[in-house]
């Protein structure tokens, strides 16, 4: 299965000249929602995701995802895995279980999301699972930025990688995209303008 393929005919995975959330300028955007519009095609690939995790042995209970972006890949995943699928949400800025979810103590939570960037919505979501007697057993994502370690990956763990180094990550695929600092950037050396991929419909 070529994971950059389906993201590029999903329209997911856009080319232009981009402005990334951190400020930098870069040609490529990828666009997660895109890919999981389509309901075959996020079965498809939450199916994909769930057999690394099943044939890696690690045990999970529930899947719980960061709202709103982990929640479809969350839902999915957790459907093929055939287990629990809940997800945490933002309240004044704090990562909260709300909607009567609950956990059980040792109960072991898998944090899924649509793309790990750093990981620090994940990371949020770990936290709270694991004030609430939850144990985190693993990481996953449809997509890695390239800034963090998925397991059977030769990408190395970035510096600003945030999720924790013992618990396994995994995920279908590294999208690691060239980044230019804007006044360092070629595409603005040559006169193009870049956009924010959000603003353009
Ligand atoms: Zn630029």
């Amino acid at each position: 299965m070529n994971i950059e393929n389906i993201y590029k005919e999903a329209g997911a995975l856009l080319e232009g000249h981009f402005i990334l959330s951190s400020g930098n300028h870069s040609n490529r955007y990828l666009q997660s929602a895109k890919v999981l519009e389509n309901p075959a095609t996020a079965e498809i690939l939450a199916k994909a995701l769930s057999e690394q995790i099943k044939a890696s042995g690690t045990e999970v209970d529930t899947v719980c995802a960061p709202a709103l972006g982990g929640v479809i890949a969350g839902y999915e995943l957790a459907r093929a895995l055939k287990v629990r699928s809940i997800f945490a949400e933002r309240k004044d800025g704090k990562m909260e279980l709300r909607r009567g979810f609950e956990i059980k103590k040792g109960e072991k939570i898998l944090i899924c999301e649509d793309i790990i960037t750093t990981g620090g919505s994940a990371m949020e979501v770990a936290k709270i699972i694991s004030e609430l007697g939850g144990e985190v057993v693993a990481f996953a994502a449809l997509a890695n930025r390239g800034f963090c370690h998925r397991e059977g990956s030769d990408t190395s763990r970035k510096s600003n990688c945030k999720l924790l180094e013992n618990i396994p990550f995994y995920a279908l695929a590294d999208f690691e995209f060239a980044m230019y600092e804007p006044d360092n950037c070629p595409m603005c050396l040559e006169g193009s303008v870049a956009v924010k991929p959000g603003s353009r419909t």
